[in-house]
């Protein structure tokens, strides 16, 4: 008798989950900003076992600006920021958890804020996007990097720039269909009644800047 692993496609994988785990195209938007949250929290966590490091409530949150012209929205947090290495791990891998990890490595019990554990969400963001950029850098780095994917072809990661701690998620927003109409996601009031919806319990402010056609 012989034990195997089980292997998985990864474009299928990838193509199976962006179109068919999701009945609504407007979640990617709860799982971005989820991810926002659980990065700040992480620093929160670090900052009750670390006495030299101080949270200071103002400087976490959760900003969202959309650029109507361009077809941009981006969702940027102050928190955690990834490495070089985490970018390809946490964002290469498919239904790999670096939040689910944290959890295990800090011992922090299930039901507790940070809310990412399967290791998907993020994929969403293909419902809505061509191209998903993301640039971070890390707590304790001063490098930051770029990820960037459309979701079908791999992705690239290179050296850039960036001010601060944290992460920039930059989506291209799809062209019209006839069955979606994807200038809604670059909406003030489209993307307020998405965060209502679903990510009303966030303890992070989440500020808003749209620039209008
Ligand atoms: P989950 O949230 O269930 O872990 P996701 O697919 O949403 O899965 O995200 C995968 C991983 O990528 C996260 O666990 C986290 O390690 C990392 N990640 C995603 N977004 C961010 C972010 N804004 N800041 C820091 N790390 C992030
Ligand atoms: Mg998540």
């Amino acid at each position: 008798m012989e034990t195997k692993q089980f292997k998985a496609e990864s474009k299928r994988l990838m193509d199976m989950m962006i179109n068919s785990i999701y009945t609504h195209k407007e979640i990617f938007l709860r799982e971005l900003i989820s991810n926002a949250s659980d990065a700040m929290d992480k620093i929160y966590y670090k900052a009750l076992t670390d006495d030299a490091l101080r949270f200071d409530k103002d400087d976490y949150y959760i900003k969202i600006s959309a650029d109507q012209e361009n077809r941009i929205l981006k969702i940027s947090d102050t928190g955690m920021g990834m490495t070089k290495e985490e970018l390809d791990d946490n964002l290469g891998v498919i239904a790999k958890s670096g939040s689910l990890a944290f959890k295990k490595e800090n011992e922090i019990k299930d039901g507790y804020d940070i809310i990412g554990q399967f290791g998907v969400g993020f994929y969403s963001a293909f419902m809505v996007a061509d191209t998903v950029s993301v640039i971070s850098k890390a707590f304790g780095s001063d490098e930051a990097y770029k990820w960037e994917s459309n979701g079908v072809e791999g992705y690239t990661i290179e050296p850039c720039e960036k001010e601060g701690t944290g992460t920039e998620i930059i989506l291209k927003i799809k062209e019209n269909t006839e069955d979606e109409k994807f200038d809604d996601y670059l909406e003030e009031y489209r993307l307020k009644s998405i965060i209502k919806k679903y990510s009303d319990f966030i303890r992070y402010p989440i500020k808003m800047d749209i620039y209008e056609k």
